[in-house]
């Protein structure tokens, strides 16, 4: 173990007496500074933490922070107990369950504090699950791997592709369902690329996350995960979805579909809405109510795998002040197609509309998605629109800012020319395009 590891988080001086004393995190320690003499386990601090403290968790369970100043003197007690966690055995699989494989990506939902060292592991093995939440074997004959482990902030268009690719091999190994355990921040982007990626797929794709991590109380992790197991393996539909609370209570979770979804919140567990559309269905009191006309039926056999993400999209949200350049940048950069979240209706300063005329003109698409969220784009009420259009802007309609940008993302992979582009944009894949408008925000 390299002395990153034994010290995680500790840097210069600190990590320099730590090392001294011969100490590593995990291990019983005292520390004296001055008059007081603290004795408790040696805790790992995050890179960021403020340096210049020896973090302590004390035998009642709180933890302390000694600021090192000259004379503090370190002393180990007892060596790091290793952790060591069995998990009960796996309960027999009951015959005749779906096959659910749960795949983990990373974020909240499949991490795992260790309260002895401070650290956060990812935590995901079936075994894991099952014992974290043994109601999951009343549900499936259930599967897990990890994929990767990241915070949902870090994926990128490779991401999605390896994704997609290890969903697409599951489906083709005749699994009944899938679970994707995602960060929540970005999950509405990933649910979106894979409902481009497989494409009326024969068993649910379902997305899982926390907003509240499985060791808090309040956490939403198990009620999330176990609606999201029961839709993979038992809906009646087969689409790419999300699986999180509908409100702050437990007792109601709403499925969304995965071109519709966006967080609307920070931190509350109702953060989840889907947007210019119902949520297909609703897992409440152990039953699947389904809230949607034509939704493509589990067991489809038109299922078509189209994988391929292109980084040469961009999302740009315009705000008043906005310089040219920006736009002109990212075509310098190797920019193929740009998503603009303009204002109200569909609209930008007409300080751009030559540099956006000009980029059209070189064929780089530029498509028009509005930052109400709600609604959809009109370019044609007002003149700033209808120059914009005019310039070659392509409006789409009520698609979702994040979701267009997946879109275009997928359509550059795939497309031969703009033309190709402005085709494919504006044909409806997976439910992304011509939703209800949602004539008021009342009671949302
Ligand atoms: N930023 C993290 C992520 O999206 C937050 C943790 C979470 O929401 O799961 O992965």
């Amino acid at each position: 173990m390299s002395v990153q590891e034994r010290l995680q988080g500790y840097s210069g001086e600190v990590r320099r007496i730590l090392e001294e004393a011969g100490v590593e995190v995990g291990d019983e320690v005292e520390v004296a500074a001055g008059d007081r003499v603290y004795r408790g386990i040696l805790m790992a601090r995050y890179e960021l933490a403020e340096p210049g403290y020896i973090v302590l968790k004390l035998p009642n369970g709180y933890n302390v922070g000694v600021r090192v100043s000259e004379g503090v003197s370190v002393r180990r007690i007892a060596p790091a107990r290793k952790p060591s966690f069995t998990p009960p055995p796996r309960p027999p699989s009951k015959p005749g369950l779906p096959r659910v494989y749960v795949i983990s990506t990373g974020g909240t939902i499949a991490s795992r504090i260790d309260y002895r060292t401070g650290g956060v592991r990812a935590a995901l093995t079936a075994e894991d699950l099952l014992s974290i939440i043994p109601e999951l074997a009343e549900l499936a004959d259930l599967g897990a791997e990890i994929l990767f482990s990241i915070f949902s902030e870090d994926m990128t268009a490779d991401h999605w592709s390896r994704m997609a690719a290890k969903a697409d091999e599951l489906i083709r190994s005749g699994v009944d369902g899938i679970v994707i355990a995602h960060g929540t921040d970005t999950m509405g982007y990933s649910a979106a690329a894979l409902s481009f990626a497989l494409q009326k797929p024969p068993v649910p794709v379902v997305f899982v996350g926390a907003q509240r991590s499985s060791d808090r109380p309040s956490s939403d992790a198990a009620t999330n995960l176990i609606a999201a197991v029961r839709v993979a393996g038992h809906a009646p539909f087969a689409e790419v979805c999300a699986s999180m609370h509908a409100w702050h209570s437990d007792d109601v979770i709403a499925i969304h579909r995965g071109t519709r979804v966006r967080k609307l919140h920070t931190s509350s567990r109702d953060a989840f809405k889907s947007v210019n559309a119902d949520p297909i269905a609703y897992v409440a009191g152990g039953e699947i109510r389904v809230n949607a006309e034509n939704l493509n039926p589990r067991g489809s056999e038109e299922y078509r795998f189209e994988p391929g993400f292109s980084d040469e999209a961009a999302l740009v949200k315009f705000y008043p002040g906005m310089p040219p350049e920006l736009l002109e940048l990212l075509a310098e950069r190797g920019c193929r197609g740009i998503i603009l979240e303009g204002t109200g209706l569909g609209h930008v300063s007409n300080r751009l509309r030559p540099v956006i005329k000009e980029l059209v003109d070189r064929g780089i698409f530029i498509g028009m998605t509005s930052q109400c969220i709600y609604g959809r784009v009109n370019m044609r009420v007002y003149d700033t629109g209808r120059y914009l259009l005019k310039a070659g802007v392509v409006p789409l309609d009520d698609m979702l800012p994040e979701t267009a940008y997946v879109k275009l993302s997928w359509c550059l992979s795939r497309a031969r020319d703009l033309e190709e582009v402005k085709r494919l944009m504006l044909t409806p894949i997976s439910g992304e395009l011509g939703g209800r408008s949602t004539p008021s925000l009342q009671g949302r």
